[in-house]
């Protein structure tokens, strides 16, 4: 049972590592993009104690369908209904511009399942993580400030599932938002 359930993880990580080939994180030092949704994974089971492995292998693929143009269905034949569903409720629509994709994420988050809002809020905190950080992308402070002033918003909508993860935001929107800026 258990060797099934870790051999789904690996299998996703593979999977995604193949879909993300070629991609970028941007920063100062560019990292291949699969850094990122490991990272994720990272906080998922070593910072919120989430063990269930349809979780954490959803969270591995979690940007499969919004970036690399992955289907829903490729996932359910490779991964089961459950993990495509999570990643089909974490990825934005893309036929829809980038102002109201962020306003659906406002808006869809306190109705996202629990696993959806675990995989969400892990992401949202690796990537304020990574703005905060002086290996990330170097973005201005205007524009760092209006992004964390919509993770926020999106973040309470998924608060309530973890502590642990609740705290994790907190903090890094904390100091993301302190007023040391230089300029
Ligand atoms: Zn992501």
């Amino acid at each position: 049972m258990s060797n099934d359930l870790q051999s789904l993880y690996e299998r996703a990580s593979r999977f995604a590592e193949l879909k993300h080939t070629g991609q970028i994180r941007k920063g100062p030092q560019p990292v291949p993009y699969i850094t990122h949704p490991r990272e994720v994974v990272r906080i998922l089971s070593e910072e919120a104690g989430v063990t269930d492995e349809v979780i954490l292998a959803a969270a591995v693929l979690h940007d499969t369908i919004e970036d690399t143009g992955t289907h829903e269905e490729e996932l359910r034949e490779q991964f089961g209904a459950e993990v495509a569903r999570i990643v089909a409720e974490v990825s934005d629509n893309k036929l829809f511009c980038k102002d109201t994709r962020k306003a659906f994420q406002v808006m869809h988050a306190p109705h996202l399942s629990t696993a959806a809002r675990l995989v969400k809020l892990a992401d949202k905190i690796a990537n304020l993580r990574d703005i905060a950080s002086p290996r990330g992308p170097g973005w201005n402070a205007q524009r760092t400030a209006e992004y964390f002033a919509w993770a926020r918003q999106v973040a309470e909508g998924l608060a309530g599932v973890n502590a642990r993860l609740d705290a994790a935001f907190a903090e890094v929107h904390a100091r993301g938002t302190s007023p040391q800026q230089a300029g």
